[in-house]
């Protein structure tokens, strides 16, 4: 069921997605999904200076994986299309020629060279209410100068002439009443001298032939906002203009200052959402899903940071959260990335997850580390049994690795200065019962142990314990019957009598 509301995820296609970008789309995913209304991804590619090929395709692939793909887009064209602003180029100039009609832009012919020069005489120089009274431009030049330059060819740009004093207010979703003094902004460029919109443009003609009804963007395009305020007044009325929503920065896990893909590489922590592989350097810079996340997880600690439902609850289904978004409880305070808690919320999730649906990527992983897995009714009843202690997928490897190979060299260091005659005996004894027994099952093995160590007045840690090392090859894992119930018999005593050997030895 589809109404009239229309949210758009608007990235320019520069490089990795930072999971700040992947919150944005997600949140608006979530309104759109909340209210019926449509989702759509538009390709902000009009800066070409910044555009990286392979960028587009990556956004689409990381939506797709988080299973929050848009509605329309470039690569499932709506009726709004194209949904590339490379491709609407020929749409822009006739809406910044209005505003030059209209006296709320004016053209600009000062070079490179020139306002570098500006910029270096002028510490902060801006270009703006007061210094357009001294620049190159059809407001200081005069209609028929400015004519005859544009009739010769004269390259010029396209600015907005900001009011030099007036409040520009605004009703943010989130932050509320915003207003902002217009002798605070610059007089943006719109259309570039080779007649490509900038984004300020492109983003409010867009947004008006989209129908775009409602915009939720990171907290960096506030300080735009008062820019895009005054296109819509001029051009297309500020009734249709979209809701904003400016959503809270995501910090750096000590609060200070926003998390940067430089943070992750410091700290040890992804901040791309899958792995992105830059064109020109061919560095390839990790991502959550290729370091073991399921994008349930990932999507769920995306929306927490800076979301709650007003209750403690923390483990949330795609579905549960699109039925319980609201903007009412998005927080306007930054919110800080903890990656622990990004692995807590993993660990849950593939608790929660049936061992059936983490079979394939699982498999995947240990496949891609060399463990050969030749039975899947296997590696499942291995997944049962050693999911709750996996933090990311490739945890996988080490907790369920001994099911598949025998360790080789058991950490027996902890068990050998202990060792004595006494505890062989109850080892080669142990053995000999496991041959006799006619069920393989975790409770007859607990209750066999269990009662040859009442009989042998052994301690039963002092067995414990020796028993792990010698079927796992360490101090850890499920426990230590269920492990020996589906290493099956044969195994068991396999290892154990390795290990005797080697504590002999
Ligand atoms: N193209 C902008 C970006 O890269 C979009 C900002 C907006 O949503 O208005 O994030």
């Amino acid at each position: 069921m589809e109404n009239d509301i229309r949210v758009r995820f608007a990235p320019s296609p520069t490089g990795g997605l930072h999971l700040g970008g992947v919150r944005t789309a997600l949140f608006n995913y979530l309104f759109a999904r909340r209210n019926g209304g449509t989702f759509i991804l538009r390709i902000e590619d009009t800066d070409q200076g910044r555009f990286v090929a392979g960028a587009e395709d990556y956004i689409l692939q990381c939506l797709d994986w988080c299973g929050i793909s848009p509605d329309e887009s470039p690569a499932r064209p709506g009726a709004f299309g194209p949904y590339r602003q490379s491709e609407r180029k020929a749409i822009y100039r006739q809406y910044a020629e209005e505003l030059v009609k209209k006296g709320m832009a004016y053209y600009a012919f000062d070079t490179a060279a020139a306002l570098e020069q500006q910029r270096t005489a002028t510490p902060n120089f801006q270009y703006n209410h007061d210094t357009r009274n001294r620049l190159d431009n059809s407001l200081t030049l005069g209609a028929a100068e400015t004519a005859a330059r544009v009739a010769a060819g004269n390259p010029h740009v396209v600015r907005l002439k900001m009011p030099a004093q007036e409040i520009i207010s605004f009703t943010d979703m989130i932050r509320g009443e915003v207003s902002v003094d217009s002798a605070q902004v610059d007089d943006k460029v719109l259309l570039k001298a080779d007649g490509m919109p900038t984004y300020h443009l492109a983003v409010v003609v867009d947004d008006y032939l989209m129908k775009i009804t409602h915009a939720f963007r990171g907290e960096e395009w506030l300080p735009s906002a008062p820019v895009h305020v005054q296109l819509w007044k001029h051009l297309f009325g500020l009734d249709k203009m979209p809701q904003w929503a400016h959503l809270p920065l995501i910090l750096k896990p000590d609060g200070h200052g926003k998390l940067s893909k430089r943070d992750g590489d410091r700290l040890g922590f992804p901040v791309f959402a899958m792995n992105w592989t830059d064109p020109k350097t061919l560095e390839t810079t990790k991502g959550f899903r290729e370091l073991g996340f399921l994008p349930e997880a990932f999507v769920n600690m995306l929306a927490m940071l800076g979301w709650n439902d007003g209750t403690e609850q923390e483990i949330f289904s795609l579905e549960e959260l699109a039925a319980k978004f609201s903007v009412e409880r998005i927080h306007k305070a930054g919110a800080k990335f903890d990656f622990e808690k990004a692995k807590w919320f993993n660990q849950e999730w593939i608790k929660k997850t049936d061992t059936e649906a983490l079979l394939a990527p699982v498999k995947a992983i240990l496949t891609e580390k060399g463990i050969a897995v030749a039975d899947d009714n296997f590696l499942s009843t291995v997944i049962g049994l050693v999911k709750d202690r996996c933090h990311l997928l490739y945890d996988f490897v080490e907790q369920s690795a001994y099911f598949f190979t025998a360790p080789e060299h058991p950490a027996l260091e902890s068990v050998q200065p202990k060792w004595n005659d006494h505890k062989q005996q109850f080892f080669m004894e142990l053995i000999r019962q496991m041959e006799l027994m006619q069920q393989w099952d975790a409770t007859d093995l607990e209750k066999e142990f269990k009662e040859m160590v009442a009989a042998s007045q052994i301690k039963p840690g002092d067995v414990l314990l020796p028993l792990r090392v010698m079927l796992v090859g360490g101090k850890f894992g499920a426990g230590v019957f269920d492990i020996a119930a589906v290493l099956g018999k044969a195994a068991c005593i396999q290892r154990i009598r390795h290990s005797l050997q080697l504590l002999q030895g």
